[in-house]
């Protein structure tokens, strides 16, 4: 976790106290659960995650890093956008495949969103945006610097698309280039996951245009997915579930 990341979650969690789009407990139940995720996130994901780093990206790319020039913001550009599609898709992929979604299920265990619902992510896809996102783009020459800027800042754009926090509606269109809480929001509607989901976008919201996965509004309500009730409750049997032995039935 980045000292910029740690600086962002007070803040956050500021304006969603004083400014709050939805009416709800701030204190509320699944709180301290978020603040066990953020524990959990911060020194046993990246036991392996950070070493995996070190192998699979290398320090010095072909060429394509951060610099104070023209070439240096086409470049962090350019990353940023193929950052994005590539998320998009694993996105996508942790919705379909089933070991990933066992895995994606913890995220979508928040029945209140708010910026601390962005804590909720297992392990297995850590590593997977590992293998999926950031390895590749370190193969095209991406440098390391560059690419964990882009993974810094995709946690600080988490707590903002998950947060409760009412934005001035003069800025709806802001919704037709970056993904907003509004726009997310759908993507954790209960009723949307018969269809494997809406709205996977990250940052960039266009990729669901792009790709006719967009559902603009909705008047449900209730999130979650079909068969949350049966889902472990308690937080370290969620974080460990994918990898669970589970017996085939007969
Ligand atoms: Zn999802
Ligand atoms: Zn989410």
């Amino acid at each position: 976790m980045s000292l910029f990341e740690i600086l962002v979650i007070p803040a956050v969690l500021a304006l969603e106290y004083f400014f709050p789009k939805r009416k709800t407990v701030f204190f509320r139940k699944g709180f301290v659960e978020d603040l066990g995720y953020l524990v959990l996130s911060v020194y046993c994901t990246p036991i392996v995650t950070d070493r995996l780093r070190e192998i699979l990206v290398r320090p010095h790319g072909s060429g394509l890093s951060l610099k104070f020039s023209y070439e240096g913001v086409a470049v962090f550009l350019a990353g940023l956008v193929l950052f994005d599609f590539l998320l998009y898709w694993m996105h996508r992929f942790v919705h379909s495949v089933p070991l990933l979604w066992r895995s994606h299920q913890l995220h979508h265990s928040s029945q209140e969103l708010t910026a601390l619902s962005a804590l909720r992510n297992g392990f297995f896809e850590d590593v997977f945006i590992l293998l999926w996102v950031t390895t590749p783009m370190a193969l095209l020459g991406f440098d390391r610097e560059l690419l964990n800027l882009l993974s810094a800042i995709l946690p600080v754009h988490g707590y903002l698309v998950h947060s409760n926090i009412r934005f001035p509606k003069r800025g709806a269109w802001i919704s037709r280039v970056f993904c907003t809480p509004c726009f997310h929001y759908i993507h954790h509607l209960k009723y949307l996951h018969h269809a494997y989901g809406q709205n996977f976008s990250a940052i960039f919201s266009f990729w669901d245009r792009w790709f006719q996965t967009v559902t603009e509004s909705s008047g449900q309500v209730e999130l979650g997915f079909q068969g949350l009730e049966s889902y472990p409750r308690n937080p370290l049997a969620r974080y460990i579930y994918p990898a669970r032995f589970r017996r085939p039935s007969a």
